[in-house]
């Protein structure tokens, strides 16, 4: 029986190089692989997947309304592979859910667990309530910890303790942090916002 994977990890723990490599994978394998994302994601180009070691692969962008249960095309294919899978909906993680069990379609959703605050995305809490396998990409904070939550910076390189969960486009930068690294910071700044 087909599962649902949630592979989640920090900011640059190289998930989009795995999800291009295990495309890789199945396509050597003869296997027909449906890449998709959520188009709230645009840095690379919608219709685009793109790791920073290079890798890249067209993909389907799904809108926030858009429904994957009626967009799938199971006859045709062998596995899903979705990328920056934090940004997927409730609805559009039910619809993975149905579809590797009734089709028998293996599903592998790469993103990450939780915002610059620490709260946990729509689509990363829908993935733990309901995924079979849960498995972690591990990456190290810049001290040699490993790295469990993403720090938001503005172009001045100040750490970020408010604003909304997904903000993409601007100047700001994001990097993986342990949490010892990631809450010395965060408190360093709210005191020098307060003096
Ligand atoms: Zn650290």
């Amino acid at each position: 029986m087909a599962k649902l994977y949630f592979k989640f990890g920090a900011m640059n723990s190289s998930k989009t190089a795995n999800a291009l490599m295990t495309k890789f994978n199945y396509e050597e394998k003869g296997k027909k692989v449906w890449l998709i994302k959520p188009a709230i994601d645009n840095r690379d180009g919608v219709q685009i997947i793109k790791s920073r070691i290079g890798l890249q692969a067209p993909c389907l962008a799904l809108k926030t309304d858009d429904s994957i249960m009626q967009m799938c095309p199971h006859d045709e294919i062998d596995v899903i592979i979705c990328d920056e899978c934090q940004f997927l909906t409730v609805e559009q993680v039910n619809d993975l859910r149905v579809i590797a069990t009734d089709f028998d379609i293996p599903v592998l959703c790469f993103g990450l667990r939780a915002d610059f605050l620490t709260n946990l995305f729509p689509g990363s809490k829908r993935l733990f309530e309901l995924a079979d396998s849960i498995a972690e990409i591990k990456s190290i904070c810049k001290c040699g910890a490993k790295a469990t939550v993403n720090a938001r910076f503005n172009e001045k390189g100040e750490i970020q303790v408010e604003g909304e969960q997904v903000f993409i486009g601007g100047n700001e930068s994001y990097e993986g942090l342990c949490w010892r690294c990631y809450h010395r910071m965060i408190l360093e700044r709210q005191k020098e916002r307060r003096s």
